[in-house]
């Protein structure tokens, strides 16, 4: 590998305060090696032996949840507060897998006249999982558990820029689970790609479009299963009739959670002519009141960015726009004296679809915001996008709301909320934002094949 070490960052302070060793080659197909080695007789366990051990894992993230919120914090930015929340839901995440496996694996004896038989579900094998770092233990908590409970061994490559996220996770599982069942490999691209044309089974992936696009290549060589999600452009639909308070209460708050490092926060707004200037007004005063500092200052909403290059990338696509004669209403600047990744929370207006920031993925603290004169104006240009993660509709008019939620293309849709669901249901991107879906009972079938013995009775 060219790179040998990570140089570990806090974005708050543009500092590293750690080194860690990428993985080489060798290591990489050792890890793998064990995996496969553990793998028979981890499926040969049963599922309450395979759920106790994730039950022990469970409690171990509540009880580490305040020394991994620190890890999070100081590796990728966010607020301690919502570390420690993140790291609390972990075990909240593996319990739902335990509850939901038991109907997922179950063996079902099938009846036709004196014809039986019997579907298993089978698990595939060795999965890599390779994961992002803007929620850096919910997003590999979200594929390892299904992996893990379906009998596959995995070998985990967290995102370069939490390696120590990572790590910590790493112990826990490997604390709980047999030797070998989980292996832990760290580096950027290199490795990952390394790791998805050695010899695995399957790769479930959390992480851009563009790498998406890599891993469902190197899958072809051999087949390999995979599960992509993938990244969005999320669209919020803003009508007349809205109740414009609480639609800009979610404006702001949807576009600069997390620093806007979010794959379902608000990316672009669609607001219909007559509601436009008072929902601007209350979404601008919001932007501005928006508090931006370290994550360990529990007075502020956002962290910084999470590195130079994602800035760069916000700061260029916000420069594209004013040049193409968006107003920057608000924000759109670094603050002065500080060395860390930090980026006023900014609002754009006068925008339309000539313009990066209504296409790309943007991942930064933008509210961005095009007037649109009809209804339907505003589902075509929710459609226009090769995405199709997330999306909500504001209108007092329920029915009205449900019809065109209806015809927006995204795989999960909030009418006057967010997208948050009945539990149970899959988290899911339709067109470029995914292929196969997180959580549920089908989800947790994705890390599995179905095998039928058949026989006369
Ligand atoms: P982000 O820019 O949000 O980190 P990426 O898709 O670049 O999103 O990264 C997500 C994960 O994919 C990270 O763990 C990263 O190291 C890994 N990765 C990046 N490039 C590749 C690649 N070519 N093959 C496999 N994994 C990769």
């Amino acid at each position: 590998m060219k790179l040998k070490y990570i140089n570990d960052i806090n974005p708050a302070t543009g500092k590293v305060f750690a080194k860690i060793k990428c993985s080489t080659e060798k290591e990489i197909d050792r890890s793998v090696e064990k995996a496969r080695k553990a793998q028979k007789k981890w499926a040969a366990l049963t599922l309450p032996q395979r759920s106790r051990m994730l039950e022990a894992c469970a409690k171990d993230f509540v009880k580490q949840k305040e020394k991994i919120g620190r890890i999070i914090t100081d590796e990728m930015g966010k607020l301690y507060k919502s570390a420690v929340g993140e790291t609390h839901a972990v075990a909240y995440g593996i319990r739902e897998t335990i509850v939901q496996a038991k109907t997922a694996l179950a063996v079902e004896n099938l009846k036709e006249e004196n014809l039986r038989t019997e579907l298993h579900r089978t698990p595939i094998g060795v999965c890599a999982i390779i994961t992002p770092w803007n929620f850096p233990v919910s997003m590999p908590e979200t594929l390892l558990s299904p992996a893990l409970i379906a009998g596959n061994t995995v070998v985990f490559k967290p995102s370069e820029m939490v390696p120590l996220t990572g790590k910590a996770m790493y112990d826990i599982f490997n604390k709980h689970l047999p030797p070998g069942v989980i292996n832990l490999v760290q580096g950027a691209d290199e490795v990952g790609s390394y790791l998805i044309h050695s010899n695995i089974d399957m790769i479930a992936f959390v992480g851009s479009q563009a790498v998406g696009k890599i891993i469902m290549k190197a899958a072809g060589d051999k087949l390999k299963r995979i599960v992509l999600e993938l990244g969005g452009k999320d669209p919020m639909i803003v009508l007349n009739d809205a109740d414009l308070e609480k639609a800009a209460n979610f404006a702001v708050n949807g576009s600069l959670r997390n620093t806007g490092q979010v794959c379902v926060s608000v990316e672009r707004i669609y607001v219909q002519e007559k509601a436009a200037d008072k929902f601007t007004t209350l979404v601008a005063n919001g932007v501005k009141n928006f508090k931006y500092g370290s994550g360990y200052d529990e007075s502020v909403q956002m962290g910084p960015l999470v590195s130079k290059r994602q800035r760069d990338n916000v700061l260029s696509q916000v420069k594209d726009a004013v040049k193409k004669g968006a107003r920057l209403i608000t924000g759109g600047g670094i603050p002065k004296n500080n060395n860390g990744y930090f980026m006023e929370p900014t609002l754009l207006t006068n925008l339309s679809h000539k313009h990066r920031i209504m296409n790309e993925e943007t991942f930064g603290p933008v509210v961005a915001i095009q007037k649109v004169k009809t209804e339907d104006e505003a589902v075509k240009l929710a459609n226009d996008s090769p995405f199709g993660l997330g999306a909500t509709v504001w209108t007092k008019n329920k029915k009205k709301g449900l019809n065109i939620a209806r015809r927006i293309e995204s795989g999960m849709i909030g009418v006057n909320q967010g997208i948050g669901a009945v539990s149970g249901t899959p988290w899911v991107g339709i067109k470029q934002s995914g292929y196969g879906y997180i959580g549920s009972i089908d989800g947790i079938r994705q890390f599995t094949v179905p095998r039928k013995i058949s026989y006369k009775k």
